[in-house]
């Protein structure tokens, strides 16, 4: 596949970065994943509005606008051939002479894009959607989570005691006991009919489909809605349960450390939701 690598289209096998990069020894970068389907994105402004301001917050100085992320985008699509694609856009602090933390003057920057195949865009078919089984766990990692860091080992971490128990994902709660997200998606319940999220603080990234799956539910259903805190013992007695990243929207959620979510199957809140997120996924 063709690759983006600091002003240079090439491909992925041929692009090289430096072992001094600081994305390669400390994981001092900031990172997106931006879906596309026949050539459009979804979610492109706020996607790129969340890496502007992780940059910002790190102070990783690069000056690029939603055109130049833009054309990026749009390059990749049509030189990977426009169909189902990941973009994935990398900036890292860049390469120093030397290791050392502080961040350094004058060094310029890693930008980093490729594209990777994903799987069609989900379709609201509770008869074709994957149906989820999930590990709970604390969560030991930072307490800059709303950070879209490259340093993503504890999240590695905890990606893999779910793998290793057969599950899917790891649903993560804090000391208090109270529902975060995910290793790799944000979280969201179902009871009595209502639609539940934990509000966004340093626990949590503000996920991109959680904020159009939030709109779209509010903008065209009747649905109730709610961001609030959600305890390990709310999930365990949930109706439905979802998880949601970008390249999965709404993945429901049937098993829950072994146990059934309600009675097992897909919900119809679910089916509900995703068939809102589909009309309107383009959008945004
Ligand atoms: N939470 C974490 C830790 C993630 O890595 C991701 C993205 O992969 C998400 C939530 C979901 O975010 P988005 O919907 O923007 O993909």
């Amino acid at each position: 596949s063709i690759a983006y690598l600091n002003g240079e289209y090439l491909p992925l096998e041929d692009a090289r970065i430096s072992p001094l990069d600081r994305g390669f020894l400390f994981g001092d970068g900031i990172y997106e994943v931006v879906p596309s389907y026949g050539g459009k994105l979804v979610g492109f402004g706020p996607h790129i509005d969340r890496m502007r301001e992780g940059l910002a917050l790190v102070e990783i100085d690069l000056p690029w606008d939603h055109d130049q992320w833009r054309q990026v985008c749009e390059q990749l699509m049509i030189k990977n051939g426009n169909g189902n694609l990941g973009i994935y856009l990398h900036v890292s602090r860049g390469a120093d002479t030397k290791r050392f933390h502080a961040y350094p003057e004058g060094v310029a920057p890693t930008v980093f894009a490729f594209a990777f195949d994903i799987a069609p865009a989900p379709v609201a078919d509770k008869s074709k959607a994957k149906a989820y089984k999930v590990s709970t766990t604390e969560d030991l990692r930072w307490r800059r989570c709303h950070i879209k860091s490259t340093a993503l080992l504890g999240n590695v971490m905890h990606y893999q005691q779910g793998h290793a128990a057969g599950n899917n994902e790891t649903i993560l709660y804090n000391s208090q006991g109270e529902v975060t997200e995910a290793s790799a998606c944000n979280v969201f319940m179902v009871k009595n009919g209502e639609v539940i999220t934990p509000p966004l603080d340093h626990q949590l990234l503000p996920g991109i489909t959680r904020l159009i799956l939030l709109d779209v539910l509010q903008k065209y259903t009747q649905i109730p809605v709610h961001e609030r805190t959600i305890t390990l013992e709310e999930l365990n007695s949930a109706d439905e349960v979802w998880i949601t990243s970008s390249s999965k929207e709404i993945a429901p959620v049937t098993s829950i450390d072994g146990k059934p979510v309600g009675n097992g199957d897909i919900g119809d809140v679910w089916l509900a939701a995703q068939t809102v997120f589909e009309k309107h996924r383009f959008d945004y």
